[in-house]
């Protein structure tokens, strides 16, 4: 990874070696609501919370840049809510920094910095809440902090996202109630 995108979450990792890399990335992303409910394309155990640490444009253009070897399959704006779609839910993006939990996750990214509440709306709340939501009962993931976990939880995260800022108390009431 280039030096410059060190700081950027998520954290790539790089593929086993004949392992197939996600390359499905287009935009622009779908909105919502509804979303889409196509069947569980291939078996998911958790919802991994992130923070871009960049801007929604900035962040895109490094998902959407093979060479930078990170993705996500979702990100939320800061200031409306928006989802965009980066990876279809059947491939596997690289955003946990750790192959096992890429190949049985969901990555979410949130624009903002882990140190700049102010981003995390309202609105950023409520939208990613309802995804998450809607991600778990396809899959058939508990609503629980066991399941939907930080960036910072994965095995091995060298990242710190989403950080203390995050308010996983009322996120996880906003997924229960989606
Ligand atoms: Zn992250």
């Amino acid at each position: 990874m280039p030096r410059s995108l060190r700081s950027a979450c998520p954290a790539g990792v790089m593929a086993p070696s004949g392992a197939s890399r996600a390359t499905d990335r287009w935009s622009p992303p779908w909105h919502n609501p509804p979303y889409p409910t196509p069947p569980p394309p291939r078996p998911a155990t958790h919802v991994v919370v992130h923070v871009t640490q960049e801007t929604f444009p900035d962040a895109m253009k490094i998902f959407q840049n093979p060479r930078s070897k990170v993705s996500a399959h979702y990100m939320v704006a800061s200031a409306d809510g928006y989802i965009g779609q980066f990876v279809r839910e059947k491939d596997i993006a690289w955003h946990a920094g750790n192959w096992d939990y890429n190949t049985r996750s969901i990555g979410i990214e949130h624009e903002g910095w882990t140190d700049r509440p102010e981003y995390f709306t309202d609105a950023l709340y409520r939208s990613s809440a309802r995804l998450t939501a809607a991600i778990c009962a396809r899959y058939g993931i508990p609503r629980t902090r066991a399941h939907v976990i930080g960036h910072h939880e994965v095995p091995g995260a060298t990242h710190t996202d989403p950080g203390r800022y995050w308010d996983w108390t009322r996120y996880m009431e906003l997924v229960a109630d989606g």
